[in-house]
């Protein structure tokens, strides 16, 4: 069963995030291209573990970005990192098997004997939290915003005993009654999100994080020795989301708070709250480098292009609200524009339908 399981997740995953492998290496292409000379300055990174699945490289002193292949496997599927000080050294992510947090725990040990302080998870969403177990396992401790272990309770926990055919019956229901191709095909996408989920809690032990951050905490500094990070509670992507500073080196992890060529997942989301975030990481100094939940290290350019993109379906909400079009017509009757024709948006409901909704809001 556990076997099937993962063998389906493998095969999902693989097609979901295949354009994004692609897109990568464009993207790398296109950096060579046109990017900043900030940027075209940084000497290629030193890669410390190359696993398939992730690719662990240095990005200044003792800051290292885990780059999940989705494509190569299911351990990580969202990025991470390790931060390594002289005293102390902070992971970053649960990631979405324990293998691949394992391989943070790894990555810390091959360049240093300091102690782990802590893993943190930028918030509860299973692809950055279902790994965790690999931490408990070594009583590392995790830290999370106060509220991901209570939507990882409600969310997947409270889920495991739950009839999941009689879940999905609505769903699989709507897609029999559906005569338009375009939208029975997304409707069959979503489907297939909703059953991924569905196997990756029945197969996980879930860890939950016990070091919580609460919102009023908006800002709090870690000092792992000769080097600081700090902690930043920015709502946008989830309730959930934490972000990563190390301000010395102009790097941040902003978890999926930032998405690299993909519409944004947004059943979550509050729009009005990630906007304010996506303003504020451009108003960071023009050298700044995002490791995003996915994809490859970015720019402000990436954060441009996110907001393009809820610019448009804002648009798009407002123009169908206005017509008196009900929600569920409105969700089909987007058009993704020819600049993002390539970017990722195979759940539609996730990202495309679920943000028309906010919107609608
Ligand atoms: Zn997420």
């Amino acid at each position: 069963m556990l076997i099937c399981g993962y063998r389906r997740i493998g095969t999902f995953t693989a097609s979901r995030f295949r354009k994004r492998t692609v897109q990568c290496n464009r993207r790398q292409f296109c950096s060579l291209l046109f990017a900043a000379p900030a940027v075209f300055a940084q000497k290629p990174p030193e890669i410390l573990i190359d696993r398939g699945f992730a690719r662990v490289s240095r990005l200044a002193g003792g800051v290292f970005a885990t780059i999940a292949d989705p494509g190569k496997g299911p351990q990580c599927l969202s990025n991470g990192g390790v931060i390594v000080g002289s005293e102390r050294i902070l992971l970053i992510e649960g990631h979405f098997q324990p293998a691949g947090a394992a391989l943070e725990i790894e990555a810390a040990r091959r360049v240093s004997k300091a102690p782990i302080l802590a893993a943190l998870n930028t918030h509860y969403h299973l692809d950055h939290t279902f790994g965790n177990q690999a931490y408990a396992a070594r009583r590392i401790a995790i830290i999370a915003h106060e509220r991901a272990p209570i939507l990882m309770r409600e969310r997947y926990a409270a889920l495991k005993p739950v009839d999941k055919a009689k879940r999905m019956a609505p769903l699989r229901n709507k897609i029999a009654a559906t005569t338009n191709p375009l939208e029975k095909k997304r409707l069959q996408g979503d489907l297939q999100a909703e059953q991924w989920t569905d196997s990756a809690i029945d197969a996980v032990t879930l860890a939950y994080p016990a070091e919580l951050v609460t919102s009023a905490q908006a800002h709090r500094k870690i000092d792992l020795g000769g080097i600081s990070v700090v902690v930043e509670s920015h709502a946008g992507h989830t309730p959930t989301d934490l972000i990563v500073r190390i301000p010395e080196h102009d790097i941040v992890f902003t978890g999926d708070l930032l998405f690299y060529h993909a519409y944004p997942v947004a059943f979550d989301s509050d729009p009005v709250a990630w906007r304010k975030v996506l303003e504020m990481f451009l108003a960071y100094p023009d050298r700044i480098r995002f490791i995003p939940g996915h994809g490859p290290v970015c720019g402000k350019e990436t954060v441009r292009v996110h907001l393009d993109i809820m610019d448009d379906l804002q648009a798009h909400a407002q123009k169908m609200q206005l017509a008196g079009i009900p929600l569920e017509e409105a969700k089909q009757r987007y058009i993704v524009p020819p600049r993002f024709r390539d970017f990722d948006y195979s759940w539609w409901e996730w990202t495309i339908g679920s943000a028309v909704e906010k919107y609608y809001r």
